[in-house]
């Protein structure tokens, strides 16, 4: 089993573990909500492999 980790930017706990990209400066792993989010952030118009249901 996988020490249980926490999302390194809300802290909840991980189910599916992402990395972040490097030039997010994020310390640690995130969660997959986190993850969807700063991608929206960053790559904003671009397709996106999550799916982002209606926003
Ligand atoms: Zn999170």
């Amino acid at each position: 089993m996988i020490a249980d980790e926490k999302c390194a930017v809300c802290k909840g706990p991980i189910v599916q573990k992402y990395i972040p990209m490097e030039s997010w400066n994020i310390k640690g792993a995130m969660c997959s909500a986190c993850y969807s989010k700063r991608l929206g952030e960053h790559y904003p118009g671009e397709h996106v492999r999550v799916n982002l249901d209606k926003k």
